[in-house]
């Protein structure tokens, strides 16, 4: 008899043996999902494996499998192994794996959207008289030509009565077919220069070196460092070609939703005739299934997607593109916690395929793989015609008062002057990580705080409320301080609702724009934005550093980067790689074009060495600099990181709780060893959230393969008191 080992949706810690039915032989192999029944209850689970064995021999009964949602499995077993390896590594259970791989809607089977076509019958008897029946005699002609067709269009054509009486005649029949929809598919979106290309010298050396590895057919890795505007977008589409062209698929990932429109219409236009899907979080149950059967049923096909396209079971992957690759948006912050570029670095390993990583700037882990492990380093050194990169001014703004120039400088505000006359664009980032517009007392230094979390409110002007972004906890304005009775209390900082109101009364010559997460949940919004601003109706773009990547405007001349230090003030080690990030990929949309290029930058600490370095765009010299602090201080990439988060609604308790815990880990580990050392538990950056009071345990380790299954063990023997929660980050990129 086959047995079937079955990973149950529930959170279960094993897997569980099932009989498999004689007549279901046939059907059921690794990936095949099937319904089971669990004590007295139905449940769905994955088959991970089948053996031979005899259900006799047994101290116990084998219940069978009840049946199968699909006739064929919709995963596979380098899948099912990735899974595994996911819980194992980021010390999760696998349900959660599970449930985040394996969406809803292909776990509830609903019947495929077929579309009914109408087809000409090969043997039609005697025709129809022209004369006599006119429509009928024009509709046959039609089908002659068209046949087959979808029902609907024909009705659009011809009349219900002459398609019944084709149909009772014979001489047409219905067919029905899954309809191919095109998820994410954008008619409106202008095609960025669609013409021929001469790849450079460059360009044609990282393809010939990373060919060479599609060729061999053997996991690599490969980090392409090229900078802003050098042409990365076109060796991915040349790589891709080349896969396609062979019979293999691709999977391009984004790190933001944002981008895949651009991206999207340029690969479309340029490798037509191949089938493209995309896939992220905002698409339809419809959209997704779509996508996910087209993966599996099709070989050479391009998936586009974010993090979680990674567990999709595409046909024959050889490739995988992770732009923008030192993005924080890779990591998923909720249970699985892992972080998509590792997890792709390690599908790509399982499927014996490329893996190719890209960034204008690499972040240090994947900089430092290149020089102690094995990942090959790809340059692109020039922009397209070597075009210079953008000079860029540094602005002082620590003097500036008065409510205009603590926001534009008097430099930024003469250079948009500029830009407007001779119409050429401008685009203002706002960073966000730094700044909000919260509520402070001039008298006594009051910060308008929320009661439930310890972050400080953000005022907003729409609703005249002030807002928790943790809590959704709402205030109303207040005309005088709480704690002094003060009137003199005001907003601070500023949103890009705020600047895009002051450029358009300053410049009310100018079209101004805004896009920031309000407008970018509409993504039609967006991509209207975007043609508008490409087509030159807008003059000034306003935005958070989320447009900064990877847009390619060639007549922006000017970028101005309102407040460039926000994030540096953060309590984080990676506060300097963010800020450089950012800086250079933000600095980088300018000057894309034959126009040339600058950049204003304004910040209150000039003299700060990341502003520096970014303002020079001197890569080779900031990672430097920051490998050796790191190193220093044994941090990534020098060691991996385990964040442990323990909340409760009592301070004391949870405090008392974290240290034990902490004493609970010594007592597995032993106290610092080389394998692990143990730090905390101190008060986390933010807190309280929700009335939840956190403490924050680090482990730094070497090795993070090395000391899982211990972890593992040690989170399953730990039992939390009531209303504790510990959340376990393998990697983390927020300490917050
Ligand atoms: P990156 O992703 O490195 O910032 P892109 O791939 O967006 O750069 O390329 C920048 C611009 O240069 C794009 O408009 C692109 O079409 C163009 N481009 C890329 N390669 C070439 C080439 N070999 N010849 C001419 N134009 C190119
Ligand atoms: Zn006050
Ligand atoms: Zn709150």
């Amino acid at each position: 008899m086959r047995i079937a080992e079955v990973i149950v949706f529930a959170p279960i810690a094993h897997p569980l043996s099932y009989l498999i039915p004689e007549h279901l032989q046939w059907v059921i192999e690794p990936g095949s999902l099937v319904n089971i029944s669990l004590g007295r209850t139905k449940k769905m689970g994955l088959v991970i494996g089948v053996k031979e064995g005899d259900p006799h021999a047994l101290a116990y009964t084998l219940k069978p499998i009840v049946g199968t949602v699909y006739d064929v499995p919709i995963t596979n077993e380098t899948l099912i192994r990735l899974y595994f390896w996911i819980s194992r590594y980021y010390i999760c259970s696998l349900f959660s794996v599970l449930d985040a791989a394996i969406p809803t809607v292909i776990r509830k089977n609903i019947p495929l959207k077929l579309t009914t076509y109408l087809q000409l019958s090969p043997h039609i008897d005697g025709t129809i008289d022209a004369q006599k029946l006119p429509k009928q005699y024009e509709a046959l002609e039609f089908l002659k030509k068209n046949s087959p067709i979808a029902k609907s269009q024909f009705l659009e054509l011809f009349s219900r009565n002459i398609l019944d009486a084709l149909l009772r005649k014979n001489i047409i029949y219905e067919t029905f077919r899954r309809e191919e929809r095109l998820a994410y598919s954008l008619p409106g979106l202008i095609n960025p220069r669609a013409y021929d290309i001469q790849l450079t010298p460059e360009q044609l050396a990282v393809i010939r070196s990373v060919g060479e590895s599609l060729e061999r057919k053997a996991f690599r890795v490969h980090l392409l460092h090229g900078v802003t505007g050098s042409g990365k977008t076109e060796v991915y589409i040349e790589l891709m070609r080349r896969v396609l062209e062979g019979g293999g698929s691709v999977l391009y990932l984004l790190p933001e939703l944002a981008l895949t429109a651009q991206v999207v219409e340029k690969i479309r236009s340029r490798l037509e005739g191949f089938p493209l899907w995309i896939w992220h979080s905002g698409l339809s149950d419809g959209e997704r299934r779509d996508a996910w059967l087209g993966a599996l049923e099709q070989g050479a096909s391009i998936m586009v997607g974010a993090r979680s396209a990674l567990f999709l079971p595409i046909n024959n992957l050889r490739l995988i593109i992770v732009d923008e690759e030192h993005e924080s948006a890779y990591k998923q912050s909720e249970n699985p916690r892992y972080h998509g570029r590792d997890v792709a670095v390690y599908r790509a390993q399982l499927e014996g395929a490329t893996c190719l990583l890209g960034s204008a700037t690499p972040s240090l882990e994947s900089i430092f793989n290149t020089r102690f492990k094995n990942y090959q380093l790809e340059s692109l050194t020039h922009r397209i015609d070597h075009r210079p990169l953008p000079p860029v001014h540094v602005v002082d703004m620590r003097h500036s008062l008065g409510e205009t120039k603590r926001i534009l400088s008097p430099l930024l505000l003469k250079k948009i002057g500029e830009r407007v006359e001779k119409k050429e664009q401008t685009i203002l980032f706002l960073n966000r990580r730094g700044y909000a517009t919260t509520v402070l007392c001039k008298n006594c230094d009051f910060i308008a705080t929320c009661p439930h979390c310890s972050l400080p409110l953000t005022f907003h002007r729409t609703i005249n409320q002030c807002l928790c972004h943790f809590c959704s906890y709402r205030e109303s304005l207040r005309g005088k301080c709480p704690k002094c009775g003060s009137p003199e209390i005001f907003h601070s900082g500023m949103g890009t609702q705020k600047v895009e109101q002051l450029v358009k009364e300053l410049f009310p010559a100018a079209t101004v724009a805004r896009i920031d997460s309000d407008v970018m949940g509409k993504r039609h919004e967006f991509i209207h934005i975007l043609n508008h601003f490409r087509e030159g109706k807008i003059d000034i773009l306003v935005g958070t550093q989320m447009i900064g990547k990877g847009l390619d405007f060639p007549k922006v001349t000017l970028v101005g980067l309102i407040n460039a230090d926000g994030s540096l003030n953060q309590q984080d080690f990676r506060a300097n790689e963010r800020t450089f990030q950012l800086l250079v990929q933000v600095a980088g949309r300018s000057g894309r074009g034959e126009y040339g290029g600058e950049v204003v930058l304004q910040t209150h600490i000039p003299g700060n060495e990341t502003i520096f370095l970014a303002k020079n765009t001197n890569f080779e010299e900031f990672i430097a600099k920051e490998l050796d602090l790191r190193k220093r201080f044994s941090y990534p990439p020098y060691r991996h990181i385990i964040h442990c988060n323990l909340s409760g609604i009592d301070p004391v308790t949870t405090e008392i709780f974290a240290k034990d815990f902490i004493r609970q880990l010594e007592g597995v580990f032993g106290e610092n060893t080389a394998d692990v050392e143990i730090r905390g538990p101190t008060l986390s950056p933010i807190e309280k959230i929700q009335d939840h009071y956190r403490y924050s345990v680090l482990i730094f380790t070497p090795s993070v393969s090395r000391i899982c299954e211990k972890m593992s063990a040690f989170r399953q023997s730990i039992t939390l008191p009531p209303a504790m929660t510990l959340c376990i980050d393998v990697d983390a990129q927020d300490f917050m």
